[in-house]
């Protein structure tokens, strides 16, 4: 386990992008975000991506190792509701800890400076008592390797014994804590079957802000019924809200979701493009200390029905940098201060 110095959340973003040297916000503006680099120099950037902040935070490249814990989901075994997210497939598949340390091995030769965290994923991965969640937990960070913990889960299941449990694993190693909100409209919420309202979110992230968690959230863009003006406002509410992280995933329409089968030819966007342009928008309108995790989602290339070109994720990442410096702006150049920037974007 690591023994690094945890950096809690609501930091300036001085202090985030440069432990050390404050950082005039006039710079930022002009320049984009500015980080160190290994040599001592200030190099700009354009969004304050995950893989940087993280290269920054361990001082070498961090890989996510994916795990399946053996949970299942509280919308699927009919506490909150059954059959699941309208858009979820919840295979499922995985082993939990199978063989961690060997899968390390074999990254290790590609990446022999790498660090790890181990990521758990799949499912709702505080639904179970904390003393299990210890167990399971506890077992992955026994590898040495492993420096931190990466949990995904949905808000109402974080009751307060486990949310203790997360803090006391947070003044131990590093961690992050994803939440699955999607949107913030209740009737999306609704068609979608997320079952768990806003309030239950906005409630899990104020406790775990107050116990210095960093928070993730994940939205959907392009569910049915949602606009461009719904997306933001979700955008908008979570940075509100105090969200450290966000994964913005295109919403992918996947063979064997009940997404395919209510919304048969449904085109969440119709171009890339088009979508390009709507993650810019939303990109100038994030803080510059909020990290950035996706900006695409994945999907296995056979189970793919719409868009026909989510697979394309180089692309649409390239499109998405290029179409930031075409437009001559940068993560949060719209937010918090007035900006000179000349901006081409349609909002
Ligand atoms: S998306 Fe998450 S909360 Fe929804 S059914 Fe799938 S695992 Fe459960």
């Amino acid at each position: 386990m690591s023994d690094m110095k945890y950096n809690p959340p609501g930091r300036s973003p001085a202090e985030i992008w440069n432990h050390e040297d404050s950082i005039d916000p006039e710079l930022i503006r002009s320049r984009g975000i500015l980080r160190k680099t290994p040599t001592g120099d200030v190099a700009a950037e354009r969004m304050n991506t995950i893989s940087a902040w993280l290269r920054q935070r361990f001082g070498r490249k961090m890989i996510k190792l994916a795990l399946d814990g053996g949970f299942t989901c509280p919308n699927r075994d009919g506490t909150r509701g059954t059959g699941g997210c309208l858009f979820c497939s919840s295979t499922g598949s995985g082993e939990f800890s199978s063989d961690i340390s060997g899968q390390i091995d074999l990254l290790s030769s590609k990446w022999p400076r790498a660090g790890y965290l181990g990521y758990f994923q799949n499912h709702t991965n505080t639904y179970a008592p904390a003393a299990e969640l210890r167990h399971k937990f506890g077992a992955v960070l026994a590898e040495p390797r492993i420096q931190g913990l990466v949990i995904a889960t949905r808000p109402d299941c974080l009751p307060e014994d486990v949310m203790d449990y997360l803090e006391e694993l947070n003044h131990t190693c590093f961690v992050w804590v994803e939440l699955g909100l999607q949107t913030i409209h209740e009737r999306t919420a609704r068609r979608i079957n997320r079952c768990y309202e806003l309030s239950e979110y906005d409630s899990a992230m104020k406790k775990l802000r107050q116990r210095n968690i960093h928070v993730v959230t994940h939205l959907i863009l392009g569910l049915p019924g949602e606009d461009r003006t719904d997306m933001t406002e979700s955008l908008d509410h979570v940075i509100r809200q105090g969200t450290w992280g966000l994964k913005l995933h295109m919403l992918n329409v996947m063979k064997g979701t009940r997404l395919a089968s209510e919304y048969p030819g449904y085109q969440p966007f119709p171009s890339i493009e088009e979508y390009v342009n709507l993650v810019c928008d939303l990109v100038e309108r994030t803080p510059p200390e909020v990290t950035i995790h996706r900006l695409t989602a994945d999907c296995p290339r056979p189970l793919l029905i719409a868009p026909s070109w989510s697979y394309e994720k180089r692309t649409i990442l390239n499109g998405i940098n290029a179409e930031l410096v075409r437009r001559g702006t940068c993560q949060g150049c719209r937010f918090g201060f007035p900006t000179t920037y000349s901006c081409s974007s349609t909002k």
